[in-house]
């Protein structure tokens, strides 16, 4: 029979590199299982983290780089697939990885972050990948000189708004109301560029191309106006969505797929916590994703004394 972990952490993002960091100084054997090798979640690709505590405007590559390396320098384990099962056999919990490998553990920690939410756009789905697309650090580097739309109002968008002015000709931000959600820091940066044009109120009804994108239709919600607008790129950052559907049936979830848990990081399974984006919660954020690995790695030490 395979090696049975104390505990496998499912996500290498915050939440899961911070839950391999107190699992290994707590004594506990430690697998960590990502996507892609040095998986790093959302915070892989963010240009600048300004606010997590001690490393101001930090690269979000060099932060993941941080976590990672943390973690290894205190030996956990590290395997690369892609959960397609987990298995609730009381005191053992088995992680089934698509390639049908089989892993078996004493608890679980599920922080496997949010996926990137489709607009659900006429046009998005046939030119994803062809002017539309979900990441501004990997792919704003392709507009070089171009126009570009974002979609979206949050801190992503703004963020993404920025980072694409740097090299873009133009960039519409074009979000549904007439007011951001985003941090107010970045809402004063975005205004003072001068190439960043924000359209308040509008949705994006269609978006236009032949092989690649050429332009979208912009609809005003308070007027009903539609504008015909020239760009090159579309970037959807309307917010994320747990990717849980594999936990459908196994553990709680909350009717839009948030995994749910409180702060402890505590399920309705005894032996599966949670922790990150994927958790029900206010406010996702890195330094927030990072205490709940802590939390959850806590609540799960308690657990195994009671399962001695
Ligand atoms: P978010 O905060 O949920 O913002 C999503 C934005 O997209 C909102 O402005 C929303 O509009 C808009 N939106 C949602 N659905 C839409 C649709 N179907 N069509 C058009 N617009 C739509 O998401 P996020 O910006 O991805 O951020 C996710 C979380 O990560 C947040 O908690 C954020 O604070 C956090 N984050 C933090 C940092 C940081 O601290 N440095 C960086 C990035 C992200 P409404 O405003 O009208 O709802």
């Amino acid at each position: 029979m395979n090696k049975e972990y104390d505990v496998v952490i499912i996500g290498g993002g915050p939440a899961g590199m911070t839950a391999a960091i107190y699992a290994k100084r707590a004594a506990l054997s430690t697998l960590v299982i990502e996507k892609q090798p040095f998986c790093g979640g959302q915070v892989l690709n963010t240009y600048e983290v300004d606010n997590y505590p001690g490393f101001p405007g930090i690269d979000g590559f060099s932060l993941s780089d941080k976590f990672h390396s943390h973690a290894k320098k205190l030996e956990a384990e590290f395997k690369t697939g892609e959960m397609k099962e987990l298995r609730d056999e009381g005191a053992t919990k088995v992680v089934v990885l698509k390639k049908g490998e089989e892993i078996r553990a004493k608890a679980v920690v599920l922080a496997m972050g949010a996926v990137h939410k489709k607009a659900g756009v006429d046009g998005e789905e046939d030119m994803a990948g062809r002017g539309v697309s979900y990441c501004a650090t990997c792919d704003g580097a392709f507009f070089r000189n171009k126009t570009v739309a974002v979609i979206g109002g949050g801190d992503v968008a703004l963020e993404d708004a920025i980072f694409l002015a740097r090299a873009c000709k133009k960039v519409y931000v074009i979000h549904r109301r007439d007011e951001f959600r985003g941090a107010k820091i970045l809402q004063q940066k975005l205004f003072s560029l001068d190439n960043v044009v924000v359209l308040w109120d509008s949705v994006v009804d269609k978006i236009k191309g032949d092989d690649i994108v050429n332009g979208i239709d912009v609809r005003n919600v308070k007027t009903g106006a539609v504008k015909d607008l020239e760009v090159d790129g579309v970037f959807v950052a309307i917010g994320t969505r747990p990717d849980t559907k594999v936990l459908e049936g196994v553990v709680e979830l909350d009717p839009a797929g948030y995994i749910v848990a409180g702060e402890d990081g505590i399920t309705n399974v005894p032996g599966i916590f949670c922790g990150g984006d994927c958790r029900t919660k206010k406010l996702r954020q890195i330094v927030t994703s990072a205490s709940d690995g802590a939390n959850c790695i806590f609540s799960l030490e308690a657990y195994l004394n009671t399962m001695e």
